[in-house]
């Protein structure tokens, strides 16, 4: 089961099977208090970052003391991680170049906790000792290193790799277009019936 958590701009989601359940994603700094919150008594095992962005990892740290659980992330965004001006982020929209002109200096200020992740994700990785019934899946650029997850009941958690922004859309905004693209393509015929993205509601896969 999926379920979203909307903190202002983002979101994150808890996964939960049987045994346990994944925190995918952290918002920001200050929302750690509102997600520990929420999770706190959901036998949380692994907190999955889908990419290196602060406004998906900085909760990670604070979570993870909290929770005692590692910290998941695929081994590309390890450099971005405190580090955001290393993403650097094109548009080719003009609402992807207005939302690239926008973010590039926050993430630049962002001056987020560096953390050494525990676990390095890789493509097709199971879940399954993390209690839920799930997998990573590659969906690399929007940054290098992100992933997403699919779930064995049809659900895909993407990140950043889609935006529903207005309206569902490729990520606006990307490291790389050609493999973003071709994530895209990837996420729509995963074969799952829901994409829950990074911002925005969930979109239908039809
Ligand atoms: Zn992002």
């Amino acid at each position: 089961m999926v379920e979203r958590i909307r903190i202002g701009y983002a979101n994150c989601y808890l996964l939960s099977g049987d045994r346990g359940s994944v925190l995918i994603d952290t918002c920001n700094y200050k929302d750690g208090p509102k997600i520990l919150k929420r999770i706190k008594d959901r036998n949380v095992k692994l907190i999955l970052l889908t990419h290196g962005h602060f406004d998906h990892v900085s909760s990670a740290k604070y979570l993870s003391e909290r929770l005692n659980v590692p910290i998941a992330i695929n081994e590309k965004d390890v450099p971005i991680i405190g580090n955001g001006e290393k993403s650097v982020l094109h548009g080719t929209t003009l609402l992807g170049r207005f939302f690239s002109a926008c973010s590039m200096p926050v993430l630049k200020r962002s001056t987020y906790s560096f953390f050494e992740p525990d676990i390095l994700l890789e493509d097709g990785q199971d879940l399954s000792q993390y209690g839920v019934k799930a997998r990573v899946i590659a969906l690399p650029g929007h940054t290098k290193g992100s992933v997403g997850v699919l779930t064995d009941d049809g659900e895909i958690i993407v990140g950043d790799a889609m935006f529903n922004i207005f309206r569902p859309t490729v990520a606006r905004i990307f490291e790389e277009e050609k493999p973003m693209l071709k994530s895209v393509e990837t996420i729509r015929s995963s074969g799952a019936k829901i994409i829950y993205v990074g911002h925005g509601r969930p979109i239908k896969n039809i």
